[in-house]
């Protein structure tokens, strides 16, 4: 069996691992690079192996950096199956186009504003080559059992987001499982990860290896906010992701209304991806904690701003509101316009719900800068800026530590991906003391050859 790491190592975005095992090649994962520039130039490098070469794709969920890079794989020749969930599958009908066509609105915009080096700009992909990519999708549900060649797929719960799984395949050179990115034992909507299966190789991601969540923080620190804010007569904005973080954030803002602990500000959901991402929240009701009447009034929380006009209707608001618009790190989408008209008044607040990738404007925001570019203008930052803690969709260092002793037999191999280097490395060394496994960080491309791993074979 050999593994070869083509994303996420040493980072956290561009999932793609290569398992060629069994005859067949199967890349887990398909993800685009986001943040730093430095990264986001590998979604252009010429793929390493021929596209036409691999038998399969396995997802593990539908964050972009997890499957953004399927059009340009399939517009580059690959043509077999894509492995996912019926709500992953759900969840990239809406995400996948959305990311073609920011990748061409950007691209136009650079041509007409002339803020690219290149001429012409160029879209990485476009929205018809991601519905092309859709076409692949093959939907399989958890715990059933799946045959790529003589591989076998399984999807487990993995609770980080609708439809996340935990991915395990059983070559006949041995078993390896990732964690996918993991969730949480103690999330407000999502149900806990289950126990790690037993395997011969594990890829675990450490995105929170060196950290620790302050659990339930978030919605005391909106509890704070919120009065502070209305009471300045400011509005607040929140940069989120459109698919399960703007459904948390509804929650914890559900949560403090029905408790009458917030003065009620009218709530805008402006996103028409987050907006369909919500009825797909509702749809799957079955894969997470809330019940249907929690469901309901969690989803009828919001107005819904599904056009540009009602978008730009909502800065004539007089009252404050409370603002919740893609994308969550503020790298393009409707979040954008807000930043511009919100950020420069030091009454209003943004406030940031998750992880920041280095090198994004969200990241920028939260390291305090005075000033962020958007469309190429400088735009000043009055406004109060505060980080959500707790709100994470993965586990942190002691979340990932209990899943991995959930099982008590040891895989023979384990590496540690999807963290920045401190990250991966912090978790790496708790690994090495309290389990006593040698773990190791990959960086990018590096491949490991496991053959023959006799006596595990369990195909
Ligand atoms: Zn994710």
């Amino acid at each position: 069996m050999k593994v070869t790491f083509l994303g996420a190592a040493g980072t956290v975005t561009g999932s793609k691992y290569l398992v060629e095992a069994g005859g067949q090649r199967i890349l887990v994962d398909c993800g685009l690079y986001q943040g730093f520039k430095q990264l986001r130039l590998r979604n252009w490098d010429k793929f390493p192996i021929p596209p036409a070469s691999i038998d399969a794709v396995v997802l593990t969920h539908a964050h972009i950096d997890h499957t953004g890079y399927l059009p340009v794989l399939v517009r580059d020749g690959f043509g077999g199956p894509v492995y996912c969930t019926p709500p992953t599958d759900a969840l990239s009908q809406i995400l996948l186009p959305d990311a073609g066509f920011l990748e061409e609105r950007d691209a136009e915009r650079a041509n007409r504003y002339g803020y690219s080096k290149h001429r012409p700009a160029l879209p990485l992909f476009t929205e018809a080559d991601a519905r092309v990519a859709l076409t692949r999708l093959q939907t399989v549900d958890y715990e059933q059992r799946v045959a790529i060649g003589d591989v076998g797929l399984t999807f487990h719960y993995g609770g980080h987001l609708l439809g996340a799984a935990i991915v395990s395949l059983a070559t006949p050179s041995g078993h390896i499982v990732f964690s996918g990115d993991l969730g949480r034992n103690d999330d407000a909507i999502m149900r806990p990860p289950v126990k790690r299966p037993v395997c011969d190789v594990l890829v675990v991601e450490s995105t929170y290896g060196d950290r620790l969540h302050d659990e339930a923080a978030a919605q005391e620190q909106l509890a704070e906010l919120l009065p502070r804010v209305a009471g300045r007569g400011g509005s607040v904005l929140i940069p989120s992701f459109a698919v399960g973080r703007s459904q948390t954030l509804l929650y914890h803002l559900q949560q403090l209304y029905e408790a009458g602990r917030v003065p009620r500000m009218p709530v805008f959901l402006d996103s028409p991806m987050a907006i369909d991402a919500t009825a797909i929240f509702e749809r799957f009701r079955r894969e997470h904690r809330l019940s249907a009447q929690q469901t309901r009034a969690v989803c009828s929380l919001p107005r819904l701003t599904r056009t540009a006009d009602e978008s730009k209707a909502i800065a004539a608001t007089k009252v404050p509101v409370v603002i919740l618009s893609a994308s969550g790190m503020a790298t393009g989408g409707r979040v954008l316009h807000h930043l511009e008209a919100m950020a420069p008044d030091r009454r209003n607040a943004i406030v940031l719900a998750g992880f920041q990738s280095p090198g994004t404007r969200g990241a920028s925001l939260e390291a305090g800068a005075k000033e962020i570019k958007v469309h190429g203008n400088h735009v000043p930052v009055a406004a109060e800026v505060l980080a959500l803690r707790g709100v994470s969709s993965h586990a942190d260092q002691n979340g990932l530590m209990a899943w991995l002793r959930s099982e008590g037999t040891a895989p023979r191999h384990c590496f540690l991906t999807h963290g920045e280097p401190a990250a991966a490395d912090a978790l790496r060394r708790r690994i090495q003391e309290e389990l006593g496994w040698n773990c190791v960080v990959p960086a990018y491309r590096d491949a490991a050859d496991l053959q023959p791993l006799s006596g595990n074979v369990r195909t």
